[in-house]
């Protein structure tokens, strides 16, 4: 009954343990669609943190809100009232949720004189925490990758990536920390997240419940998931799954 489970699966897909067990091959903790799956994700965060760094948002705000982390960068009145000396302190016209994400490493928070941790961490504060500990203990010898965002994720891609997933039980922590990133960018870009689709009136192949079957569009292996028996199905499973409801209907 207990047989090993992928961590990274058990991660993802909860409830579909019993399908994954016999995915698992024996001494490894990941299989190939947790990592692809995970891959997945570390593809889908980097291109939303390029998307914020070029001010792409879905709200015309973003490309302005970037502007003004440019140092220098004159910081435009609220109102078409020339500016003056004296007045009280303008309201700053900048998002420090988007600021906060883009900011290097180092876990500074902006406007945070007290270090009230009011923000959120940045992109790369987090990652590097996570580059820092691997080049520690696996890569040490390596040299050490520039600290953006961006080349962060580069780093830990790849052939690095299969090796910690399989090395490191907190690979699973890890997984968990991107998708929080990922959710903190979509909310700074203004976009939706992504939300599972359900394949209305078709019945689950094991418990039979209709409507039950869902697919998660972050998934790239396309699995149809049971949300009330955790039964798992790959888009070949389903398709043969659906003509089979389509005979039985002809017959
Ligand atoms: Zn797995
Ligand atoms: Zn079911």
């Amino acid at each position: 009954m207990s047989q090993p489970v992928c961590i990274l699966c058990a991660y993802y897909h909860p409830k579909a343990e019993t399908h994954l067990a016999s995915w698992s091959q024996p001494g490894r903790q990941c299989c190939s669609a947790g990592l692809r799956r995970l891959e997945h994700e570390l593809v889908s965060l980097r291109a939303a943190f390029q998307r914020l760094q070029e001010g792409v948002g879905a709200e015309p705000a973003a490309k302005d809100a970037v502007s003004q982390l440019l140092p220098g960068a004159p910081v435009p009145s609220p109102s078409n009232q020339p500016s003056v000396s004296g007045t009280k302190e303008r309201r700053l016209p900048i998002d420090v949720t988007r600021v906060d994400l883009l900011l290097p490493a180092g876990g500074e928070y902006v406007r945070d004189p007290n270090r009230d941790q009011t923000g959120n961490l940045s992109v790369a504060t987090v990652l590097n925490e996570w580059v820092a500990a691997w080049h520690d203990r696996f890569y040490s010898s390596h040299g050490y990758p520039r600290t953006d965002a961006i080349s962060l994720i580069d780093w830990i891609s790849g052939h690095r990536l299969y090796w910690v997933a399989e090395h490191d039980e907190a690979i699973t922590d890890f997984a968990e920390e991107i998708r929080d990133l990922r959710s903190l960018l979509a909310g700074a870009l203004g976009e939706v997240e992504k939300i599972p689709v359900t394949m209305w009136g078709v019945p689950c192949p094991k418990c039979q419940l209709v409507s039950q079957l869902e697919l998660n569009p972050e998934d790239p292996d396309h699995y149809r998931i049971c949300i009330s028996c955790g039964a798992m199905l790959s888009r070949t499973e389903y398709m043969e799954h659906l003509r089979s409801i389509v005979d039985q209907h002809r017959s």
